[in-house]
């Protein structure tokens, strides 16, 4: 049995469902109640019918930047527990942002679900969340992994370590991430857009912990070193590695779970040929990062919101949230899957989450300065 090291936990290995991520259209869909109220528009969600309000434990409406097909078996079984139906909008997190923003006191959604604290310290700057008090998600969320005010908390936990190609990289080259502008790595560097939060956060967190002059050192070193100019999301990065165009990427570490558990035979093979290195491990430890909730400042059912987030921290919970999408849980001493035991463990950077937030636009200044598009 593998242990995994990540902070406090030690965690042993699953199966693992594979799935999915992010969602295109944005229709509420009554996740337990089937298509009734598949057809509501999100203008109709104003008022909800009486008919289909009047489930015994009331409901509870989510905006979610995860994919329905994620996280459904889990509502459904914290609806057949609660009684609590759960009304769901998927789409990306930028477009529920702007919706949440654009409704204001008029939304009913009562919880955002997104991913990265990038996008949740945003969406706490922007005021669309309240804090919230619950004994339950701060006893099973780790601080790092929320908010000091209980304004969001991490709901899943994943990395951004070094991936490398394993018929061209010695991974006793390569040890940190400052490694990664050493001139040796000359042309040999994949990562994507400046404008992506996984690696704007990245940034912000080297910027907390070393400050700006060796954090844009750094960066100026990285791109000085990239292979091509940041294109595509994390798969494309491990794609590239796989078809030899770079030797070293930056990527989160559930788009390789994801690749190895893929319909397509060709991810299955690109990602057969990478491998993960755990950077830092003798420093700050490897960069990770949350998908997470938070309570919106005008949610009309609170407390079936706050029962829904405790719901998805419970222990059973977390198993099967965090494999649905090859990510590892934030309650400590969950059990992983055997394609995450398989990496190894790691230590985590133990940075607070909420930090980033304070440093995103710094970051974004920073990428912008030494060239990093
Ligand atoms: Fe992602």
């Amino acid at each position: 049995m593998a242990c995994v090291s990540v902070r406090r936990g030690c965690r042993s290995s699953r199966g693992s469902p594979p799935g999915p991520f992010f969602s295109g259209h944005l229709a509420f869909r009554g996740i337990s109640f089937g298509a009734a109220f598949a057809a509501a528009a999100f203008a109709a969600m104003a008022v909800v019918p009486a008919a289909r309000a009047a489930a015994v434990g009331g409901e509870v409406n989510v905006y979610s930047a995860r994919q329905e097909v994620l996280i459904k078996p889990l509502l459904d079984r914290f609806t057949a527990r609660t009684g609590i139906r759960v009304n769901l909008v998927a789409g990306t997190a930028d477009v529920l942002v702007q919706r949440l923003r654009s409704e204001g006191a008029n939304s009913p959604a009562d919880i955002l679900l997104t991913v990265d604290a990038g996008n949740l310290n945003r969406a706490k700057e922007m005021e669309l969340f309240q804090p919230i008090r619950s004994e339950e998600l701060e006893k099973a969320v780790p601080a790092a992994y929320r908010d000091p005010q209980g304004h969001w908390f991490g709901l899943s936990m994943r990395a951004r370590p070094i991936m490398y190609a394993r018929d061209r990289v010695d991974p006793a080259a390569l040890a940190t991430y400052r490694d990664l502008a050493d001139r040796r790595w000359r042309g040999k560097v994949c990562v994507r857009s400046s404008s992506n939060v996984y690696n704007q956060s990245m940034v912000a967190a080297m910027i907390a912990e070393r400050g700006v002059p060796a954090t844009e050192a750094w960066a100026r070193g990285l791109v000085a070193n990239f292979a091509r100019s940041p294109q595509g999301g994390d798969r494309d990065q491990i794609k590239a590695l796989a078809a030899g165009q770079c030797d070293v990427a930056l990527v989160n570490t559930y788009y390789l779970g994801g690749m190895h558990h893929a319909a397509e035979a060709g991810e299955r093979e690109a990602a057969a040929r990478v491998a993960i290195l755990w950077p830092d491990q003798k420093e700050r430890g490897v960069h990770v990062n949350v998908s997470g909730a938070g309570v919106t400042r005008h949610a009309g059912n609170r407390d079936n919101a706050v029962r829904l987030l405790e719901f998805l921290v419970s222990e059973e919970a977390q198993r099967w949230y965090a494999e649905g999408n090859f990510e590892y849980p934030v309650r400590p001493g969950t059990p992983v899957s055997d394609t995450l035991a398989g990496w190894g463990s790691f230590k985590a950077d133990d940075l607070s989450l909420a930090v980033l937030g304070e440093h995103n636009a710094e970051a974004v200044r920073l990428m912008d300065r030494v060239g990093w598009r």
